[in-house]
């Protein structure tokens, strides 16, 4: 695999490109550039805006309490269910924790049609009781034999990816859709009362006894195996974060309990809304203003899995207006929203430059671009390296304002990080990383980064566990 440049100043020379296309590719890069000062000016500004979010609510960062006050400690033994609601994919786990920070999962995913997503709220929980119910009919006696029950039930964790206003570990009202979703009937509502209903009505043996934000699962699920994790991050169809807090220091919370610390779901998505700071271009105001929540989470249109794609396809078609690449020609497939799927910056940006020949087919034979030559490759390369850079960036910035908000620099932290951006597209780890170096100098190295697969789902159930433990 060719070397992915980490930085800017890493971009390699386009091959024949003409004085005309060089200047709109300098203009276009200049305009999503995160530079030192920029990322300084942006982890100020969201070191500020947590704060306001831990004094009041209705903040743009709003600051979710979860009342999950317990850590897990790696020595939790017991089977749970838990039930993933991301954005694009369901996932059904029966998980059984094992001690030792070992766990084994049994899992099943289902794809979630757009009827459901953009239809009645009922329709869209018949569905999730359904497929649990599935599940548990595939599932041997044996896989949950001795698993904590409450009433003969079997326990579950929800997580539900949403900003949610939570009153309890087991209840929170949605607060808004994000995502593509937009369900009638369910903003102002309790989804675990919802979900839990949707289960009687199937008559499914299942208590609903946690709800978590997939930050909060992903963060569970990482302490699990690593104690020394304060941070669960989800770069996957959306971007968001949670962390440990004291409790004392969230001003806005009326909370009485012995623990120290409560899990925070930063709703992070969010950030900058106002666009005070964040590197805003025609691209994304394109993007955002032809959304199904425009205006709204901001800051998570420029980072995340669902977004990515459609920035690219924006800047590609306004070159080819310009007749910049491929002679001025677009396609029918190209002109289509959302066409430009986000996994194609991944195989572009790992492609061989010289040859761009994985770039060619996704080009040429799935978006029906006529023809194109190795500079329109490159250049549509350039183009890629340019979106990506900015999302990774800009999830460092945030990871670096959480880590100085925390007073955590020198002694370290482990961050646990889920969801198909961070697993599949190559090198945004490094260069997340590469922006802590410059940030935080050596104590960069202070701050591991893991892969939590799963951690949502596995999380949902350890909150489950922790839960019912009281
Ligand atoms: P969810 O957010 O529903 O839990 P995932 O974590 O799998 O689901 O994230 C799905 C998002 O990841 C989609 O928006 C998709 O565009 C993006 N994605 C999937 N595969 C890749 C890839 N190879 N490279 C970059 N992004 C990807
Ligand atoms: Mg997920």
């Amino acid at each position: 695999m060719p070397s992915i440049p980490l930085t800017l100043e890493n971009f390699k020379e386009i091959a024949n490109c003409s004085e005309s296309q060089k200047s709109a590719i300098d203009e276009i890069s200049k305009g999503f550039e995160v530079n030192k000062t920029k990322f300084n000016e942006i982890v100020n500004h969201f070191r500020n805006e947590m704060k306001k979010g831990l004094e009041m609510r209705g903040q743009t960062v709003a600051m979710v309490p979860s009342y999950v006050t317990g850590v897990p400690t790696g020595k939790e033994v017991g089977t749970f269910l838990a039930l993933d609601l991301g954005g694009t994919n369901l996932r059904v786990c029966l998980i059984k924790f094992e001690s030792e920070g070992n766990m084994s999962i049994k899992q099943q995913k289902y794809t979630i049609s757009e009827t459901y997503k953009t239809g009645e709220a009922r329709q869209l929980f018949d569905f999730l009781a359904n497929c649990i119910d599935k599940f548990l009919a595939e599932l041997d006696e044996t896989d949950y034999k001795g698993s904590s029950r409450k009433g003969g039930k079997l326990n579950l964790g929800f997580t539900f990816s949403f900003p949610v206003e939570q009153t309890a570990i087991d209840k929170g009202t949605l607060i808004s859709w994000t995502k593509g979703f937009t369900c009638v009937n369910a903003v102002g509502k309790d989804v675990v009362f919802m979900l839990q209903e949707a289960l009687n009505r199937k008559k499914v043996p299942v208590k609903v006894t946690a709800l978590v934000n997939d930050t909060v699962g992903t963060l569970l699920a990482h302490a699990y195996k690593y104690p020394n994790t304060l941070i669960g991050v989800i770069l996957g169809t959306g971007s968001n974060s949670a962390y440990f807090e004291k409790i004392s220091n969230i001003k806005k919370l009326q909370f009485s309990s012995n623990a120290e610390h409560m899990i925070i779901n930063l709703e992070m998505g969010a950030f900058d809304s106002e666009k005070k700071v964040l590197p805003i271009t025609m691209f994304d105001n394109k993007l955002d203003r032809e959304s199904n929540n425009p205006r709204l989470q901001i800051f998570e249109k420029l980072v995340s899995g669902m977004y990515l794609g459609e920035i690219t396809r924006n800047i590609l078609l306004n070159l080819i207006d310009r007749e910049l690449i491929f002679d001025g020609i677009s396609s029918k497939d190209l002109n289509t929203h959302d066409s430009f799927e986000t996994a194609y910056l991944s195989t572009i940006e790992s492609d061989d430059t010289d040859t761009l020949e994985n770039a060619r087919k996704i080009l040429e034979e799935e978006l029906n671009i006529p023809s194109t030559t190795l500079t329109d490759r490159q250049i549509v390369k350039r183009v890629c390296q340019i979106v990506g850079l900015r999302s990774a960036r800009l999830s460092s910035a945030a990871l670096s304002a959480i880590i100085t908000h925390c007073n955590v620099i020198e002694t370290g932290c482990d961050i646990g990080i889920d969801g198909s951006l961070f697993e599949f597209y190559p090198s945004f780890e490094a260069r997340i990383k590469s922006a802590f170096r410059e940030y935080f100098g050596t104590n960069a190295d202070n701050f591991k980064l893991g892969l939590a697969r799963d951690g949502s789902g596995v999380g949902a159930a350890l909150a489950a566990m922790l839960s019912t433990a009281k």
